[in-house]
């Protein structure tokens, strides 16, 4: 795998929109190599081992939560993660919001929108966004910044189906600012898109593609 190829490959198509490069289950090396080239974003969907990596890295890397994250997880990358992607429950929210507020920071956080027609998916729907957004308990959270929505679009072939969701996402994104986040400049992320659909992401408005495969190669899991 030619990392720094790849990576200049992919950057030429973006625009604007930020790449994170998605190095879960790989080995430091191809992050450091990913480094060396020039990209400081990178995403984890594992708390121990985005810990791991984060401690051996250098320090100035950005690292995104993008993957399912437990409550009880939210303690091994609070004092460093710079933008948790996949917000799915107010529950979570309160933990991220305390552990926040221990290690006396702000955490920007995107909330995990259901778009897919596969059922194992995470997100919630529009109905459980908008009662996330309007509770109390949400309210008096000081320790977290809900900075924009993320979603996964169903994993096939038929384009116009991924299309299709990535447009809802784009659209009930723009809702949501207009009702929610009108006075907010910080609520501005749309993180859609992966190796297999992120030009049709693009082409939807989507600002933060998160890309793996198509960096690194295919995953092997053991
Ligand atoms: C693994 C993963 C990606 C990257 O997938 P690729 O197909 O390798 O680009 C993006 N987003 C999430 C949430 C992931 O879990």
């Amino acid at each position: 795998m030619d990392i720094a190829a790849n990576l200049k490959k992919i950057k030429e198509e973006l625009g604007k929109a930020t790449l994170v490069a998605v190095s879960k289950t790989k080995p430091k090396e191809d992050i450091q190599a990913a480094y060396d080239a020039g990209q400081r974003v990178f995403g984890e969907n594992k708390a121990r081992e985005m810990e791991g990596k984060a401690e051996a890295l250098p320090d100035d890397i950005q690292w995104h939560m993008i993957g399912h994250l437990q409550s009880n997880k939210v303690k091994y990358i609070a004092p460093f993660v710079s933008l948790i992607h996949s917000v799915d429950k107010l529950k979570l929210l309160k933990e991220i919001n305390k552990r926040a507020k221990q290690n006396e920071r702000v955490i920007d956080v995107l909330l995990q929108i259901h778009i897919a027609k596969e059922e194992s998916k995470f997100g919630m729907d529009e109905e459980e966004v908008r009662e996330l957004l309007q509770s109390d308990t949400y309210k008096q959270f000081k320790n977290i910044r809900v900075v924009g929505l993320m979603g996964m679009a169903t994993l096939t072939e038929h384009q116009d189906q991924i299309k299709s969701e990535f447009n809802y996402l784009n659209s009930l994104f723009q809702q949501i600012k207009k009702e929610y986040f009108s006075e907010e400049e910080s609520f501005k992320i749309l993180s859609m898109g992966m190796s297999g659909d992120y030009k049709i992401a693009l082409s939807c408005g989507s600002t933060m593609v998160r890309i793996g495969s198509a960096i690194f190669g295919e995953r092997e899991y053991h």
